[in-house]
């Protein structure tokens, strides 16, 4: 049986990973210092022998018994109020942490993918973002903490490939959803679900002309098994190219949840006004793209909030 560790275990994506190399037959390993992780994420792992966790901070020495074949590193905040409340540990995680996990994997032989992000281009002059875009960031801006945490992650990533030989893969994620997300993590969707479905005003940052492009998190998961067995060791965005504006977005919560009025806010600093994958690469290596359009796939997740979102 192949044995997987896979940091940020109890998160969003990282608890949708662990079921995902569950079925396919691989012992996993969950890792995660439960700062924005959430033990509810996992529960149903527990019982399953396949299954071990580590309550730990990968930020400090990483040491794990037996052998490993393969690292999934998505420890981190990824959220802009998380990273905006913790910095100094989304900096160390994405720096620190990737650093010894790197470690653990040379000593152990294994491949290591580690979780980029679209936000490594920043605040984008290109449009849509193709991996061959190098970004602008500002290093010293509220997101800088995350943003270059994540550059510097795939520069030590990319420096144990051509200097140790390790193998390794970075997946460039953009803007994911889906059941599990945290409802208070400040981001568009569980904030706009959970006000339609308390009845509130849906938050509207700036004029809402700014775009995201949102992918289900299934279609995120089948990109990243691809691209961990693949032999890319070069970063790949892996996304949804549907791009829309946050103003019709919120349209769209409110139709679904039968009711809503939106009201305006100041839009965060340095929030990118356009965001959406270029993702030909992935079509060509993984022969990857999303399956579930964002009607369906947002149906599910607000199927989800309904059963987490507190009625007031
Ligand atoms: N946003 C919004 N209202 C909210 C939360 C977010 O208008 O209550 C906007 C935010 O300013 C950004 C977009 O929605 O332009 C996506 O924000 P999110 O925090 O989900 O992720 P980001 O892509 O900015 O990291």
């Amino acid at each position: 049986m192949k044995r997987v560790l896979i940091t940020g275990a109890a998160g969003f994506l990282g608890s949708h990973l662990c079921d995902r190399f569950i079925a396919e037959g691989y012992h996993v390993i969950g890792m995660d210092n439960l700062i924005t992780g959430n033990m509810d994420n996992i529960e149903h792992l527990f019982k399953l022998k396949q299954f071990e966790f580590y309550h730990h901070d990968v930020s400090t020495f990483v040491h794990v018994a037996g052998d490993l074949d393969y690292i999934l590193h998505f420890a981190s905040p990824a959220s802009p109020i998380d990273y905006l409340r913790i910095p100094i540990q989304t900096l160390k995680v994405g720096s620190l942490g990737t650093h010894n996990l790197l470690g653990l994997a040379k000593a152990k032989n294994a491949r290591i993918l580690v979780a980029s992000t679209s936000e490594v281009y920043g605040d984008p002059l290109v449009h849509p973002q193709p991996e061959e875009y190098w970004g602008n960031v500002n290093p010293i801006g509220p997101r800088g903490v995350y943003d270059e945490a994540k550059r510097f992650q795939e520069a030590i990533t990319m420096a144990y490939h051509t200097y140790h030989g390790l193998e390794t893969r970075i997946v460039r994620i953009f803007n994911t959803y889906g059941p599990r997300m945290r409802v208070d993590d400040g981001r568009v969707l569980p904030a706009f679900f959970s006000q339609a479905i308390q009845g509130k005003e849906l938050t509207i940052f700036g004029d809402g002309s700014q775009t995201r492009s949102f992918c289900y998190v299934d279609d995120l998961v089948e990109g990243i098994y691809r691209l961990l067995l693949s032999d890319c060791s070069m970063p790949v965005n892996v996304g949804n190219p549907d791009e829309i504006t946050i103003g019709e977005f919120a349209e769209e919560v409110i139709k679904m949840v039968g009711n809503g009025t939106v009201s305006y806010h100041p839009l965060p600093e340095n929030d990118p006004k356009r965001r959406r994958p270029d993702i030909t690469k992935a079509k060509e290596i993984l022969d990857w793209e999303p399956k579930i359009g964002r009607e369906e796939g947002v149906r599910r997740t607000y199927e989800y909030f309904k059963t987490v979102v507190p009625t007031v």
